[in-house]
């Protein structure tokens, strides 16, 4: 007799898998061999993708992967000119949390504009986090980072310290899947762990510098919530990085370009010496903030080897 049902992968780089059952259970599984040998190659198997698993009577402690789900999206790292293919750090992830602090560390909205190219690049919707607000002025904190706020960003003001706008981020955490992304020290593991008590994310564990240099050996891990959906604590969008992405696909990346790049006079406009260009003319009529654009150029000029 055989049983079986379907879960979600949550941790695992090959060999063993940790799987997150649909009855909440954690169960270690391997892929069937028949299975790992059609999957050599395009479909490898990630953390976040969802299977079947299988186990015979006669075996009951262990199980098989007997298939992969089709998969919704996912986080990649492309190899340059694609000649090595490419590995999902995470399947299925719904949005990507982007947490900047306040204050202390210092905002960077350059540093924002890359990792949202990052998240556009994968398909992925963005949600921006200013945590640390009881740090600084209402006025100063919705100012941080007001043109990714205009470009359409959802953007939450958040702390730890007096609980505010905790609720409204637990609202777009629950039930979905998510990977947490930003700098060290701005407070990822304190809120994650703040809005879901005895979730004990790994300190210091989320930190993209701590990941930098270790990149190819830690894997994601998902982290089940406790009414459903998923927080993905490692790696983050640093670590994906620019990878892959061509230069000519900078601009669409960038939502508020978009409506534009019909409109330049030359079809192939890079925009930035171009005449008749829709996006410089949109900067210079302040529709578009400089600062994105700064970020634009910066973005394409690093992926053109000018940067
Ligand atoms: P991570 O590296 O992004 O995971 O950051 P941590 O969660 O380790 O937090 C870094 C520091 O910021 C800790 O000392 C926290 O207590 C502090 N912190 C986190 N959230 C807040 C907040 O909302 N307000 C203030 N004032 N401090 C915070
Ligand atoms: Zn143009």
């Amino acid at each position: 007799m055989t049983a079986s049902t379907t879960g979600v992968v949550v941790q695992g780089t090959g060999g063993v898998w940790e799987v997150y059952t649909e009855q909440g259970d954690r169960v270690s599984a391997s892929m069937r061999g028949r299975l790992k040998h059609e999957a050599h190659g395009a479909l490898k198997l990630a953390v976040g993708d969802r299977v079947t698993l299988a186990r015979d009577a006669q075996h009951a402690e262990t199980w098989a992967i007997t298939d992969i789900h089709p998969r919704t999206s996912k986080l990649a790292r492309r190899m340059p000119g694609g000649r090595y293919g490419e590995r999902v750090v995470v399947a299925n992830l719904d949005q990507v949390l982007v947490v900047f602090a306040a204050a202390r560390p210092e905002p960077h909205p350059r540093m924002l504009d890359r990792f949202l190219v990052i998240a556009e690049a994968n398909g992925l919707s963005a949600r921006i986090v200013i945590n640390k607000a009881d740090l600084v002025a209402p006025e100063v904190s919705a100012a941080v980072f007001a043109d990714q706020a205009a470009a359409g960003y959802p953007v939450h003001h958040t702390s730890i310290r007096t609980g505010e706008g905790m609720d409204a981020l637990r609202d777009e955490v629950e039930h979905r899947s998510s990977a947490l992304s930003g700098p060290s020290g701005v407070g990822k593991s304190s809120l994650m762990n703040a809005l879901f008590p005895g979730l004990d994310l790994r300190t210091g564990a989320v930190s993209e510098s701590v990941n930098k240099g270790r990149h190819t050996t830690v894997g994601a891990m998902l982290h089940p919530l406790p009414h459903g959906g998923f927080i993905a604590d490692t790696p983050g969008l640093r670590e994906v990085g620019l990878w892959g992405i061509e230069a000519g696909q900078v601009a669409s990346c960038f939502p508020e370009f978009r409506p534009l790049l019909e409109a330049c006079r030359f079809a192939d406009c890079i925009h930035t010496v171009e005449p008749g260009c829709a996006v410089r003319e949109a900067v210079e009529a302040g529709d578009v903030s400089s600062g994105r654009y700064e970020s634009y150029v910066k973005l394409r000029d690093e992926l053109t080897g000018k940067g």
